[in-house]
């Protein structure tokens, strides 16, 4: 029996939101309402309601599925996910529909229930860990300190620590593991259904190029990113 998250997004959204929370609701699912799980802080105790729930569990979020899913897994849900788009979804009783095979509600009143909490804008990396081959060209690159390599495996260990609006890491992962959800300017890093970011090999060598001279930091760079992401951009745009 899953449980479902719908995880608020904006003002656009919450009549849909609450409507899909009724109906799932009705036909028999516990439904967990929370803030947008993009911006909601690590450290926040809703993850551990989160975690908490059965194993099989659906995310209905304004994300795509694949940057949905896989940050529940990196909150610890390890169990069934599927996720569904808030801003694509079509009629709720299709989606009630859906639901159904992925599991049969229980036939018990059940309730919606919904957590609060103070959330800012956040803007960092989700890894696709299923693409992810731990290269650590991705921790190499990035001057910010976002990634960590801990025993041969990437992190991403201080991810408050990435430029906002910043995707430069995503244009030269060799396994378009690396997802901005928030990205509004090329689906494929913000992992849409059916895009695949891959490295322009253009893009690579620059990048590889500028960073050559570069001892690793602890400290941004500011003015240096910013350069590298303009001409990161340009080549990208250039391709299109
Ligand atoms: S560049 Fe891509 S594959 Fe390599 S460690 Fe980073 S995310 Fe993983
Ligand atoms: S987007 Fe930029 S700042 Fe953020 S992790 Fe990648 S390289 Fe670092």
């Amino acid at each position: 029996m899953p449980s479902i998250i719908i995880a608020r997004s904006s003002q656009e959204y919450r009549a849909r939101e609450d409507a899909l929370a009724v109906a799932c609701a009705q036909a028999g699912w516990p439904v967990l309402m929370t803030p947008h799980l993009y911006h909601l802080a690590e450290a926040s105790p809703i993850w551990q309601d989160v975690t908490a729930l059965p194993p099989s569990v659906v995310i209905v979020s304004a994300l795509h599925p694949r940057p949905a899913e896989w940050l529940l897994r990196k909150h610890g849900v390890a169990g069934m996910v599927l996720a569904e788009d808030i801003r694509t979804l079509d009629a709720l009783d299709d989606v009630v529909e859906r639901l159904r095979q992925f599991g049969h509600p229980p036939c018990a009143d059940v309730t919606v229930r919904e957590v609060h909490a103070s959330v800012g804008q956040r803007w960092y990396p989700v890894i696709d860990s299923e693409r992810c081959r731990h290269c650590g060209q991705c921790a190499q690159f990035c001057l910010f300190g976002v990634y960590a390599m801990i025993d041969g495996r990437l992190t991403v260990r201080q991810p408050d620590r990435c430029k906002p609006g910043c995707p430069a890491c995503s244009r030269l992962c060799p396994h378009g593991a690396i997802i901005f959800p928030l990205y509004q300017d090329d689906p494929a890093i913000a992992g849409a259904p059916g895009c695949v970011m891959t490295p322009d090999p253009q893009v690579v060598a620059r990048a590889r190029t500028r960073l050559q001279a570069k001892a690793p930091v602890s400290t941004p760079v500011t003015d240096e990113l910013d350069a590298l992401i303009d001409e990161l951009d340009a080549l990208a745009q250039r391709k299109d």
